[in-house]
């Protein structure tokens, strides 16, 4: 076949799938324990939502967004992360009144045009979880606790938060005059792109990982040292939240995030155990990003995980997915007059919660159990003349190759038993 899925994408397989349930089952959990409703967003929005919420100067929007016009010639982009567009909804749907809070949640697939590599895609699923309405630190231990948890839920070790604030609208322009001042004396070295962050947006220059801008930003000042009092407080108690609630971090202040709306607290959580792609989840708080769609001020905090990352280093760490799902029962016709009758149980045994297979080709007898063997069933029922006559199945176990005629209803009541 000719036509293959695009560059970027993935299909997500039976063989994957199921350990996608399992996390999402657990974060569901998490969420519910900690009070989060879960949300279901559209998948694209007016581009204006990004490109007033995200920021012109970030990449995302300068040069990732799947953009494209509608056939009334509206402007649409597939969202490129879940913020903006929860925010929007929130706004929209009057969930959070002033002086209340609203925490909300949502998880699926989000669009960037990045250049794909392992654990980097196109189309990446994100788990999303927002706590809006809140201004003061608690909420941003709270979210910082909530991701962590969901991760120690699912076993994840050899994980380290990074913590950093990048200040607010009254601090930053002060901060960025003298991250300019500071990249002006070392232009020559700088690479092109951050030479274009100069003027757009200097705090990004902060996290190049080209290595001379690495070690030029590992030099510039300190947005520690240029934090507003409430921004500096902010900071401090959000420092000793997270040490009352016994987690470790590192401070980075070269953590800046590639998305304009952060004010104050910004993290990630990276894992050891992913290469160059080693965040698994990234998050902060965003008090202007519902100003800067047009709504009125409400001060947010939230995170984004990345399941594909998160399914990737569980796998690479032997974390348990649970259960796999698993058929427990093969439905076999000892001839074919019996086919028909196999339909029948197969389906009285799944309407009894007891997951059947029925062959479904028109096989013999021994091709059949065969097949029963190969798909790692751990039952046979056995349909044929003698069993249709008295009213019974045999039920055969694959492993020690015990069998017995039962009546259905018996059948029903052993099988679900185990
Ligand atoms: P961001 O929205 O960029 O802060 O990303 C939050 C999280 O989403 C990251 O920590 C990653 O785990 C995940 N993520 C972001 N971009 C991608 C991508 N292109 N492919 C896979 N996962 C991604």
């Amino acid at each position: 076949m000719d036509i293959k899925a695009p560059r970027g994408v993935r299909d997500i397989l039976p063989e994957e799938s199921w350990k996608w349930s399992y996390v999402l089952k657990v974060t569901a959990e998490t969420m519910a324990d900690f009070n989060y409703a879960e949300m279901h967003l559209p998948l694209f929005e007016h581009t204006e939502l990004f490109s007033r919420g995200v920021g012109e100067a970030t990449d995302i929007v300068e040069k990732e967004m799947y953009t494209f016009l509608d056939r009334g010639s509206r402007s649409i982009t597939l969202r490129p992360e879940a913020t903006a567009g929860m925010v929007r909804a929130a706004l929209e749907h009057g969930l959070c009144s002033p002086g209340t809070a609203a925490r909300l949640w949502c998880w699926g697939p989000m669009f960037r045009y990045e250049r794909p590599q392992k654990g980097r895609y196109r189309q990446f699923y994100q788990i999303d979880a927002e706590c809006l309405g809140l201004p003061g630190p608690m909420a941003d231990v709270e979210i910082v606790a909530l991701s962590v948890e969901i991760f120690r839920r699912l076993g994840l070790k050899n994980l380290e938060v990074v913590l950093n604030s990048v200040g607010c609208p009254a601090c930053r322009p002060l901060y960025r005059r003298a991250l300019l001042e500071h990249f002006s004396r070392h232009k020559e070295r700088l690479c092109a792109t951050c030479l274009g962050r100069m003027e757009r947006n200097p705090l990004r220059i902060l996290d190049c990982k080209q290595t001379d801008c690495g070690l030029i930003a590992d030099e510039a000042p300190s947005v520690h040292d240029h934090l507003c009092d409430e921004c500096r407080d902010h900071f401090q108690e959000v420092q000793e939240g997270l040490e009352r609630l016994g987690f470790a971090y590192h401070l980075d202040k070269r953590l800046v995030r590639g998305l304009d709306y952060y004010t104050k607290t910004a993290y990630e959580i990276l894992s050891g155990d992913l290469g160059a792609q080693n965040a698994v989840c990234g998050g902060g708080r965003y008090d202007n990003l519902a100003e800067s769609i047009g709504g009125p001020s409400l001060p947010g905090v939230g995170f984004a995980a990345g399941l594909d990352r998160i399914v990737l280093v569980m796998e690479q760490q032997g974390c348990s997915f649970g259960r796999s799902p698993q058929t427990q029962v093969y439905v076999v016709a000892q001839d074919p007059e019996a086919r028909a009758a196999t339909q029948v149980l197969a389906h009285e045994l799944r309407r009894n919660r007891v997951s059947a297979e029925q062959d479904s080709g028109n096989r013999s007898f021994k091709a059949q159990m065969k097949a029963a063997g190969a798909s790692g069933a751990a039952w046979v029922c056995i349909l044929g003349p003698e069993e249709l006559q008295k009213d019974l199945v045999t039920l055969k176990n694959l492993e020690t190759g015990e069998q017995a005629s039962l009546p259905k209803a018996e059948l029903i009541e052993r099988l679900r038993q185990n």
